[in-house]
């Protein structure tokens, strides 16, 4: 939780209130499993990155001026080490074509996380002007807003209530294995949903939330993605 806190700190004092690369780092202060990786600003420091990982990476674009990353071509999946410095210059330049005086951050690089066996979720919060903090819960991706198949309730959720969530999407039967895939890991979705609750129960400054994909795989879970807003 002090953790948390610095880190929120030096998102504030930076006067950029969105994103930032201080989000994985708040996930990881509340033991949210993330992939591992890191986020550089210069092609070389990300091939150093991308070596430490086994086998190929991701590399996206950090920006607060881009929100959709991939609709710019902002997310490169299976990169190979030796496409690190191409995917890298090709990032900034669709970043730039995009919008010219983007604020970049730089670069993550992150391991590969196996989407074959996993179900993308989305984790999130916003603060109702009524209800206050809601936790949301649903299928993620890049269908999400299509789908609009989530769940919600007022944080701080119990676990029999982020248990609840994970059982009420019309989604629910991918999750608990349909057509003979395995069933992921449902107790690390319930138990994020509580810790994530538990953030921003602790922190009323963080505004707006949200883990998108959460992926959840047969042995575990992993945050890919985070965007947050904070007061
Ligand atoms: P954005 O939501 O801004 O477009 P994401 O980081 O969520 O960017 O990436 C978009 C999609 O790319 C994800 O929903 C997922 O399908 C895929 N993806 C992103 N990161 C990874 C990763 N580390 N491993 C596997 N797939 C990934
Ligand atoms: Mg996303």
């Amino acid at each position: 939780r002090e953790r948390a806190r610095e880190i929120l700190e030096t998102v504030e004092e930076r006067d950029d209130t969105r994103l930032g690369v201080e989000a994985m780092d708040l996930l990881d202060a509340y033991g949210i499993e993330t992939p591992q990786g890191d986020i550089v600003d210069d092609p070389a420091d990300a091939l150093e990155v991308a070596e430490e990982i086994e086998g190929n990476v991701v590399m996206k674009i950090v920006s607060p001026d881009i929100l959709h990353k991939s609709d710019i071509g902002g997310v490169k999946v299976g990169v190979s080490d030796e496409d690190v410095y191409d995917a890298y210059e090709d990032l900034i330049t669709r970043a730039r074509n995009y919008q010219p005086d983007a604020n970049i951050l730089g670069v993550q690089v992150q391991e590969m996380v196996d989407l074959d066996d996993g179900v993308e979720t989305i984790v999130g919060m916003n603060r109702d002007p009524q209800f206050g903090p809601l936790m949301m819960f649903g299928l993620g991706g890049i269908f999400v807003e299509i789908l609009e198949d989530t769940t919600f309730r007022v944080a701080p959720v119990s676990e029999s209530e982020a248990d609840e969530m994970t059982r009420e999407i019309d989604a629910a039967p991918l999750l608990r294995g349909a057509r003979g895939r395995e069933p992921v890991d449902t107790s690390g979705i319930t138990e994020t949903i509580q810790r994530l609750s538990q953030l921003v129960t602790d922190f009323p400054a963080i505004l707006e939330l949200d883990i998108n994909p959460l992926v959840a795989l047969p042995d575990g879970v992993q945050a890919v993605d985070v965007r947050l807003t904070v007061d």
